[in-house]
């Protein structure tokens, strides 16, 4: 453990919460300095919250002593948002993970937010969470809110915000707020602030979600792409030929998925729906690739039930070769993803960096995951300039950044959204004045 105020605000929180939900060893806090991304900062100590009560204590504590607390879900998240960048208390949101109301006719739910997406889609037997960002249904509910998920089923869903009606919020100041909307969407709530706060903002106990129905029929395709413009020109038919797409997502630069085909993507598509609806579309969905004459298989149900699953194979890229990540996802307009794919890789090029690449091009929403060696300075400065190249490119093409997965330590700047920056600066001033939620986060101080 670290510093004096640190020591002694984990003390205190472990006199209130009992020894057993404060971890201080070596090896209970090496465990919590990593995220998906690879990156690691070892945490000052770790909390483990199981009522309401117990986080307002140690947001209290945390102001008493000046040390910033980091939540945390089940640190899925790609762009460092759990990782205690500035030697942080980290607070485990993962045994608060209760079903406290459930209702199958109307899709209600309202859960913990340490639950984790697996167990949330046990809750109701015929409805879903679509979104299941790391692909293996690791991620939590309150991780899901706090960075605003997306997934390849974002182009029937939406992303999560699509699915929250309220969440009850523990702010900096100690607070706790309940906001929800089980109506209509009110003008005047602040929910939509809360969501996609990437922790910054304060630590979510609970959510109030409705969940969609899971779809009768489902038919999924993989295609080869021989050239990334064939993702602008396919997005183009389906839109024209008014097919309702539920997922889509293509990998570039992936030889793991595409082989020694010589394909620049490979790309997976689903239509879902009633069966006679999912038939239509699908059956138009083949005359477009074999007018387009771009090599399709049709992939049965059970497979389709997995195909989404294959996202976790990124995580597994980067482990195979043992390397980290450094992700930065951004949107597009549509016709401008192939642009955007293309000063990726001439980037990743430029300064001797794999990168591969995972698009939507029905949503605009690039994926870029640069890897390399963490140990090796030079590269961990190129991976840097590569990061803001890949921003500043996007700005060019009029894109923003942090769609789905967050910005994390990479941050906004008012170099891609003046506005934001500047409101979210001030709200974040008031609520949390000793900038002790998730810093270095998001925005800068
Ligand atoms: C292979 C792979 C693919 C992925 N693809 C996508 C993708 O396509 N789209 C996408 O959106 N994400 C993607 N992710 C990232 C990740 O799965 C999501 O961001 C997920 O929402 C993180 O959930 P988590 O519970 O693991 O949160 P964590 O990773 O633990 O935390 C994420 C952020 O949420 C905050 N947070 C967590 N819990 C709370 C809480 N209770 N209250 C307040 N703040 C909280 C943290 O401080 C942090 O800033 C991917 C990850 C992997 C491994």
């Amino acid at each position: 453990m670290a510093e004096e105020p640190a020591i002694k605000a984990v003390e205190e929180i472990a006199s209130q919460l009992g020894e057993r939900y404060v971890l201080i060893e070596d090896l209970d806090r090496s465990a919590y300095s990593y995220d998906a991304s690879g990156m690691q900062y070892i945490p000052s100590a770790v909390v483990r919250p199981v009522e309401l009560e117990d986080i307002s204590f140690i947001i209290e504590v945390a102001n008493k002593y000046g040390v910033p607390l980091v939540p945390r879900g089940s640190g899925t998240s790609l762009v460092g948002g759990p990782l205690p960048i500035e030697g942080s208390i980290v607070v485990d949101m993962q045994m608060m993970n209760k079903i406290l109301e459930k209702d199958e006719y109307t899709g209600l739910v309202r859960v913990e937010a340490g639950l984790r997406l697996l167990d949330l889609n046990k809750v109701l037997s015929n409805r879903f969470m679509p979104i299941n960002p790391d692909g293996m249904g690791f991620s939590t509910v309150g991780g899901l809110i706090a960075e605003d998920a997306a997934s390849p089923l974002s182009v029937k869903y939406g992303t999560t915000a699509a699915m929250v009606l309220g969440v009850e919020v523990v702010l900096p100041t100690g607070e706790t707020l309940l906001v929800e909307q089980p109506g209509p969407p009110s003008k005047r709530n602040i929910l939509n602030l809360l969501i996609g706060s990437e922790g910054t903002l304060g630590i979510f106990t609970s959510a109030l979600l409705r969940l969609p129905l899971r779809p009768e029929s489902r038919i999924a395709y993989k295609i080869e792409m021989i050239d990334i413009s064939d993702a602008v020109s396919i997005q183009t038919a389906i839109k024209r030929a008014n097919i309702s797409i539920a997922g889509f997502e293509a990998y570039h630069n992936y030889k793991e998925l595409i082989g020694e085909k010589g394909a620049e993507a490979v790309s997976f598509l689903e239509v879902s729906g009633t069966k006679e609806c999912a038939d239509v579309w699908s059956s138009k969905l083949r005359s477009i690739f074999k007018e387009m004459d771009i090599p399709f298989e049709e992939i049965d149900t059970e497979e389709a039930d997995s195909i989404w699953e294959r996202r976790k194979s990124i995580y597994e890229l980067a482990k195979r070769r043992k390397s980290a990540m450094r992700v930065i996802s951004l949107l597009v307009h549509t016709h401008l993803t192939r642009d955007a794919i293309q000063e990726i890789d001439r980037t990743g090029s430029r300064l001797k960096l794999p990168v591969v690449t995972v698009f939507n091009p029905l949503l605009g929403w690039v994926m870029a995951i640069f890897l390399y060696d963490p140990t090796d300075e030079k590269e961990v400065k190129r991976t840097e300039k590569a990061i803001f190249n890949v921003i500043d490119r996007t700005i060019a093409l009029g894109g923003s950044i942090g769609f789905g997965i967050g910005a994390g330590i990479t941050k906004i700047t008012s170099d891609m959204d003046e506005g934001f920056v500047s409101i979210f600066s001030s709200v974040k001033e008031a609520l949390d004045p000793n900038w002790i939620m998730n810093p270095g986060k998001l925005i800068e101080r």
